[in-house]
């Protein structure tokens, strides 16, 4: 075996983030048979997303998509969305009689593979990110105190080399081929590299690396024998883990003040200031946020009655719900404890029953929900009403109590029980205020105005009984924000 020298491997050196992380392979480059490439969010690592049950989906947009707008940088080009989530990972490392594994932050399957892949003289494996270096590179140093990522015998970290984005504005496609590309032009000095694999969550880079590896494999067929090469993206289902709401929420009013700061003090008059708000309290039977698979079941169903809908036309946005009030009007104590207690008559003067039933059925927050607040209904007949133009809602469900909850006092008639929510559709939130009001006042009109079709066996629909409310943002334009700063002067 040729003896390998550190500058051999150059590229590994030049490419990395975290010197710390570093592990020159312990044979030459022209040894070198595969290499692996791991992207790090939500394939390896089940990084934070921004939980869909707290925030707007604009806002969701805003802090994912819209790195224009702003100027702090989005989601993942900021700092504190990853460190909080390295902390809660760190603590369970620290602890190690906890009851959660620190493995729920980590694609357990592709470790093992990283672990075997470590063994293998001959395999070159790396961690490539489009997090970029200067924001990232000390809080990834943090990933050498996890045990699990070390080898058993040799203490050694599992992969070769942590590559983060380093001195670019590329995309995060573009700047993962130009590693991938020099990292084969270094070590495939004499043909030796036959084996690429790519491990990747993002559908689109999954599409755009598979074009990739045919076209490095097409150079590869004048050197090398087709036969013996072999270029394979695996796509990997994207793993995420939520943060506390209250972490969430301070992350996101930091990310909001520094780009009001950094507007201001650079005179970016175009851009808007942003601030966040809640919107009005709604109050109700909630459908979990995890409805998708029966609300599929359920259109699956109806397919075959109505074939104009697409699916996705059908299916909902969270927060989905029975409504027992209308939206923005705070539900009384009497009545939270009434539902709560299945209308005991002796509850409605217990003062601190009542105070404590509205402080229970708050959303969001974490703790376990209670038992009480649970109620179960069916789905019994839908309202598509996508081609009006008034003030009905998209789509709308009747819904009766089953199981448990049948007969338990609901605070509402059971004729007067629809589950409702906003689609894609456009004004689906004022329908939906429009609905609620009518529902108070009017039930009747309901009724006479929208075209039931019956839905035999529909889902069952497992709710709580709480008060919602959901993270949102307002925008002030610059200009204004700057003609009162001038004004204060
Ligand atoms: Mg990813």
């Amino acid at each position: 075996m040729e003896e390998c020298k550190l500058n051999d491997y150059e590229c590994l050196i030049q490419w990395n983030s975290v010197p710390d992380l570093l592990n020159l392979p312990k044979v030459p480059p022209s040894e070198i048979k595969r290499l692996i490439i791991y992207d790090f969010d939500n394939t390896l690592y089940a990084s934070p997303k921004p939980n869909e049950q707290l925030s707007s989906p604009e806002l969701i947009e805003l802090l994912l998509n819209s790195r224009d707008k702003l100027k702090s940088g989005n989601w993942w080009s900021t700092l504190e969305t990853l460190e909080y989530s390295f902390d809660r990972c760190s603590a369970l490392c620290e602890n190690p009689t906890s009851e959660i594994s620190p493995y729920i932050f980590w694609n357990k399957l592709l470790l093992k593979s990283a672990q075997l892949a470590h063994k293998d003289p001959t395999t070159v494996s790396i961690i490539l990110t489009g997090r970029k270096h200067d924001t990232f590179h000390k809080l990834f140093e943090r990933l050498q105190y996890a045990s699990f990522l070390k080898d058993d015998t040799t203490n050694a970290f599992i992969f070769n080399a942590v590559c983060l984005k380093k001195n670019c504005n590329m995309n995060t496609f573009d700047y993962k081929e130009k590693v991938i590309t020099s990292l084969v032009e270094s070590l495939n000095i004499k043909n030796n590299l036959n084996e690429i694999t790519i491990y990747e969550d993002r559908k689109h880079h999954v599409r755009q690396f598979q074009a990739f590896l045919t076209k490095l494999s097409l150079k590869a067929s004048h050197t090398v024998s087709s036969a013996s090469w072999h270029g394979t993206v695996v796509p990997v289902a994207a793993k995420n883990f939520l943060l506390h709401y209250e972490d969430e929420i301070a992350i996101i009013e930091k990310m909001f003040d520094n780009h009001n700061k950094i507007c201001i003090e650079q005179n970016l008059n175009d851009l808007p200031i942003f601030k966040l708000k809640w919107s009005g309290i709604k109050s109700g039977f909630f459908h979990g946020v995890h409805f998708t698979e029966e609300f599929i079941e359920l259109d699956n169903k109806l397919f075959e009655k109505i074939k104009k809908y697409h699916p996705t036309q059908i299916l909902n946005k969270y927060p989905m719900y029975i409504p027992i009030t209308v939206p923005g009007n705070v539900l009384s104590g009497r009545i939270c404890a009434q539902i709560i207690s299945n209308g005991d008559p002796k509850i409605i003067d217990d003062k601190t029953f009542c105070r404590n039933s509205i402080n229970n059925m708050k959303f969001p927050k974490d703790s376990k929900r209670n038992n009480l607040l649970n109620f179960i209904f069916k789905i019994t007949a839908i309202s598509l009403n996508f081609e009006s133009v008034g003030k009905i809602p998209s789509i709308v469900y009747k819904v009766i109590p089953v199981g448990e909850s049948k007969g338990k006092f609901i605070g509402k008639k059971l004729e007067d029980l629809y589950l409702v929510g906003k689609t894609k559709a456009k004004d689906d939130e004022l329908k939906e205020y429009w609905f609620c009001k009518t529902l108070a006042t009017e039930p009747n009109l309901i009724k006479q105005s929208m075209n039931w079709i019956d839905v035999k066996d529909g889902p069952i629909i497992r709710t709580t009984f709480g008060s919602y409310s959901q993270l949102d943002y307002i925008k002030t334009p610059g200009y204004n924000f700057q003609s009162e700063n001038s004004n204060v002067q």
